[in-house]
């Protein structure tokens, strides 16, 4: 059964893509079917996280996997099979709402965790996931910026609290950058995809589109984090806490937990 066909263009590359979502029997896992071959949604096929989480296996390669994995995980969706006709997922608005719309709801795929997992990284960054009954994320960002400076989202499944709500809570949260930065990637030819249509430009004084949640960027943080620990295809019973994450610390995590003894 396919769920939906989605098109628009790749943030990093600029060029335009489509991905087919289909539904896979049980056990399948999540997989993309890219022109050059077949790449499992797993933590060991990570091949670099500088600007976005891009996965490979063999002559495969696709980049910015981490919205339509954090849409499985918010979801519940362990089964999918995403076919993609370029080196990269659409951008869509830069959240994970319209992967998330287009999915179906079922109780997230939860599993014990044996022991403490830390992951440390440059400037303070870390994630701590201890084992707790429930799954509760907190993620902190901090950035020495007047308009920005520290901002924390939460996710505590399950919905109906606000906290819970994944689809409405922490979909919608989109992807962000630094106006000084923005202006190096686009001087590098990077970020050719990139407009206030799927991105939000954070300048001195203001946000440019307007932001959808005060805290709209940490939500995207934890977005991101949500998705790349999904690579190992589940999320733990953990009490996560996340000091400035980045795919790079959170795929570190992801292939941690992968590894680490679960029940
Ligand atoms: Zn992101």
């Amino acid at each position: 059964m396919t769920y939906a066909t989605l098109s628009g263009v790749g943030i990093h590359t600029g060029q335009p893509c489509t991905a087919t979502l289909t539904a896979l029997p049980p056990g399948s896992g999540i997989v993309f079917e890219t022109a050059q071959g077949t790449i499992p949604a797993r933590a060991e096929n990570v091949v670099e996280t500088l600007r976005c989480t891009v996965l490979g296996s063999g002559g495969a390669r696709l980049s910015t996997v981490e919205h339509l994995l954090s849409a499985c995980a918010g979801r519940g969706i362990t089964d999918l099979k995403i076919t993609v006709d370029g080196p990269e997922l659409p951008i869509l608005d830069g959240s994970a709402a319209g992967w998330a719309e287009v999915l179906p709801q079922s109780p997230l795929v939860l599993r014990e965790l044996t022991e403490p997992v830390i992951v440390t990284g440059r400037g303070g960054a870390f994630i701590a996931c201890y084992p707790a009954e429930h799954l509760t994320v907190t993620c902190a960002i901090a950035f020495e910026h007047a308009l920005v400076g520290t901002q924390v989202a939460r996710f505590a499944p399950p919905a109906p609290t606000s906290e819970g709500d994944y689809a409405r809570e922490i979909a919608p949260a989109r992807t962000f950058g630094f106006i000084e930065e923005v202006q190096k990637l686009l001087d590098a030819g990077l970020a050719k995809g990139g407009s206030l249509d799927n991105a939000v430009i954070v300048y001195p004084d203001r946000y440019e589109p307007a932001l959808r949640f005060d805290n709209e960027l940490a939500r995207h943080k934890l977005l991101d984090l949500l998705g790349d620990l999904y690579l190992t295809g589940f999320l733990p019973k953990a009490d996560i806490i996340a000091m400035k994450p980045s795919h790079r610390l959170n795929c570190q995590l992801a292939s941690l937990l992968s590894r680490t003894d679960l029940e």
